[in-house]
């Protein structure tokens, strides 16, 4: 079957009482069983039967088999926010003594998470520049779990080539992990590049309109520990997986998936291409531009798509402050991939809890705007930033 098929037709475990059409909320904690034997079997993972809603439930798995069928992975979790699926990985990955090597330039509280979350667990991280191969190679030793990266990353918009980086992760047994909640699974196989288990925070695009947190792991079965250690240890032990509800709006939010997608991606370039003939903004970052330095390792990996989230820089940080003040139709808030569009200042905003000068080692400007564009018309949409930046 096609994708867009797949992606409407999904066919859920047991036939419903009542035909519906759509997977209802099983708003239920607890599930009843027949006899002791199948209660049994369920408990011991010989059956799918749900049985507590922290660890199984019908909806969230309809969900999960959703996602399963479209990115083609063998194992597929969801979890109650983007954050949640990070730290479940990580901590199914790694144990006191190991180390994780990563970038410095991840999403702020993932940075956090690992230094100082994971860290007082004894889990020491290796923050190297993952453009360079040979730093990466260097920094991977008998301790290391995992190698953790964004596919671009956020707000510096860096594309690492994958196959180069799962080569040298390879090459050592160590599973390379990536969010790649920038360009969903739709558009881009991340399988395919190499890439082990991905995390993604599926509040952006699969949402639907950003109604709703959530998290997905997708694990493509290489690295077996992954899926042990979730399915039978942390699911029970953390309690963050994915609630009925949440899973109800996010299966309908893929359905529209790849077209909100299309547009989305399709505005951004259009908008990002107009921006570059604007004196007052000094630089238009955009892998979709032809200048940019990652543009062609990002269309190779990413199917001549480059997401729906740009920056621009402005003489100074005043001028960002006014600029966004003055947004009319732009909504003057964090989150991405929502339907309508967004603008932030990151340095004062998502990266304040940073030293400006680890800013700075982040390449997180004073002078950057970051715009997550929705599906608005790019006409309406530029003529909001042009009077927000002339007034
Ligand atoms: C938003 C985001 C997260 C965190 O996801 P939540 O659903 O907000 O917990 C992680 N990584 C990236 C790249 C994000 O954009």
């Amino acid at each position: 079957m096609n994708k867009q098929t797949k992606t409407v037709h999904t066919k859920s475990a047991l036939p419903d009482a009542y035909g519906a059409l759509n997977m209802p909320v099983y708003h239920s904690a607890a599930f009843g069983f027949p006899n002791a034997k199948s209660m049994a079997d369920a408990f011991a993972g010989r059956t799918d039967s749900p049985t507590y809603s922290r660890v199984s439930n019908p909806t969230v798995t309809f969900f999960e088999k959703r996602v399963k069928e479209l990115s083609g992975a063998q194992n597929v979790f969801a979890f109650n926010s983007g954050m949640a699926a990070i730290c479940c990985t990580m901590m199914a990955l790694t144990a006191s003594g190991k180390n994780i090597v990563t970038s410095a330039h991840l999403f702020g509280n993932t940075v956090s998470l690992l230094k100082n979350t994971l860290g007082r667990f004894g889990v020491e991280t290796r923050f190297v520049d993952l453009l360079d191969i040979e730093a990466v190679a260097n920094a991977i030793d008998e301790n290391t779990a995992c190698v953790f990266l964004e596919i671009i990353t956020n707000p510096q918009l860096e594309v690492v080539d994958l196959q180069c980086l799962s080569t040298v992760a390879h090459q050592k047994n160590v599973p390379l992990v990536a969010d790649t909640t920038i360009i969903p699974f739709t558009q881009f196989c991340a399988c395919d590049f190499g890439v082990d288990i991905e995390v993604v925070s599926s509040t952006k695009y699969i949402s639907g309109g950003a109604t709703s947190l959530g998290g997905l792991v997708i694990d493509y079965g290489h690295f077996p520990q992954l899926y042990r250690s979730l399915k039978f240890e942390l699911l029970y032990n953390i309690g963050s997986y994915m609630t009925p509800q949440v899973a109800f709006m996010q299966t309908n939010g893929i359905e529209t998936l790849d077209l909100r997608y299309r547009i989305q991606a399709g505005n951004a370039l259009a908008l990002a291409k107009k921006l570059t003939q604007v004196p007052e903004v000094k630089r238009v970052n955009y892998n979709g531009l032809s200048d940019n330095k990652y543009h062609d390792v990002a269309t190779r990996q990413f199917g001549g798509t480059y997401g729906a989230m740009f920056t621009i820089d402005l003489e100074d940080k005043q001028k960002c402050f006014d600029l966004i003040d003055n947004l009319r139709l732009i909504h003057r808030a964090t989150n991405l991939f929502d339907s309508k569009s967004l603008a932030i200042h990151p340095a004062s905003t998502i990266f304040a809890a940073f030293a400006g000068s680890q800013r700075r080692a982040m390449d997180v400007r004073d002078t950057t705007i970051r715009f997550s564009i929705g599906m608005e018309s790019v006409d309406d949409l530029f003529d909001d930033i042009i009077q927000a930046i002339r007034k």
